[in-house]
């Protein structure tokens, strides 16, 4: 199922994301040599509708070859790319596929074929050995951009906060490509913005060159007025038995069309996400790292509002329906600035 290749086939920097799996055939490996060694690995299309990974790393190869007429980079890369199958379709992944992101060894989803894909993946990069992990991704929802980590280790917090300040430290959901390379490496997520910023795409790229170009991770500590460091302490869902939406719309919740506003914003208790109709039994599942069920620590009805109990800081909230079905309605966090090792 997977292919592994040791040069990029000819012009493949010009070929879409969408189009990827008609040159490819297959979840591809892909690894190019470089001045240094052991490789950075970048893994892209886990999500089949964010491109930015893929246009990042192609925009700096293409950038390179007509800069200096060879691939050749400062430091071996291994590209994994993800799926193909999804970004035919523009979708995160295909009904019958599981999500790319949570079969990673570590993984707690029933057994697929793609559970082995990825395990093969780690397998070979733990033989050839690695520099760090980067896993690139679009995300919904106004957020700034940010890095995720799932260690915190002084060199995974200098990887991180080389993307930019903002950082978010999570332990849920299992199964994430970051948490299963973090026992290899120094391995971070970044979430890049929307699909079709520019910015986004510009930015991954600028960060993909600067981590070719640096021969080592600090072990030092980083300073804690360099990082905004965020801990996710709850996954929001909307129950499938429940509808939404966003009004004018008839739901047994209506949210907030600032719902996306709200996001790495210390929001007060009070704050008012929907509109809830019915007679108040109305209650989202939110589950903390450890997967009890804390919705009624975040959220009352009040007023035919649902309404959060205390001060919270929200991440990735949508407004996109196939995403708050297929995967969440967001995350909140915590400060966890306290967190940031001080001391070697
Ligand atoms: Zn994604």
């Amino acid at each position: 199922m997977l292919q592994q290749l040791d040069t990029l086939p000819d012009g493949l920097f010009d070929t879409e994301a969408h189009d990827l799996e008609r040159r490819l055939g297959a979840p591809t490996l892909i690894h190019l040599p470089g001045e240094r060694e052991p490789a950075l690995f970048v893994s892209v299309l886990l999500h089949g509708n964010e491109p930015v990974g893929w246009d990042a790393v192609r925009s700096l190869l293409k950038a390179r070859l007509e800069r200096f007429g060879t691939l050749r980079l400062p430091r071996a890369m291994s590209l994994f790319i993800g799926n193909l199958a999804a970004a035919t379709a523009g979708v995160r992944h295909l009904p019958e596929q599981p999500d790319y992101n949570r079969v990673w060894p570590g993984s707690q989803l029933p057994r697929t074929p793609e559970h082995d894909l990825m395990q093969q993946v780690v397998d070979i990069m733990e033989e050839r050995g690695l520099f760090a992990s980067v896993d690139i991704h679009n995300n919904t929802g106004c957020n700034p951009h940010y890095s995720c980590v799932n260690v915190i280790d002084n060199r995974y917090l200098h990887l991180a906060t080389l993307f930019g300040r903002t950082v978010v430290y999570f332990m849920q959901p299992r199964g994430v490509q970051s948490a299963a390379m973090a026992r290899l490496c120094p391995a971070v997520i970044l979430e890049c913005g929307k699909v079709g910023e520019r910015h986004g795409t510009e930015h991954a790229c600028e960060y993909l060159d600067a981590c070719l170009h640096i021969s080592a991770l600090p072990e030092h500590p980083v300073p804690v007025h360099d990082i905004d460091l965020f801990h996710t302490v709850a996954q929001v869902k909307v129950p499938p038995e429940l509808s939404f939406g966003f009004a004018p719309a008839e739901a047994d919740i209506l949210f907030s069309p600032e719902l996306e506003r709200f996001n790495f914003r210390e929001l007060p208790p009070g704050t008012a996400l929907g509109l809830v109709n019915g007679r108040g039994e109305f209650r989202l599942e939110v589950r903390d790292e450890r997967g009890m069920d804390v919705a009624d620590r975040y959220f009352h009805l009040e007023d035919g509002e649902l309404r959060l109990k205390q001060s919270v800081m929200p991440s990735m909230l949508t407004r996109d329906e196939a995403v708050i079905r297929q995967d969440c309605l967001g995350y909140l966090m915590e400060r966890y600035n306290d967190h940031v090792p001080q001391r070697d």
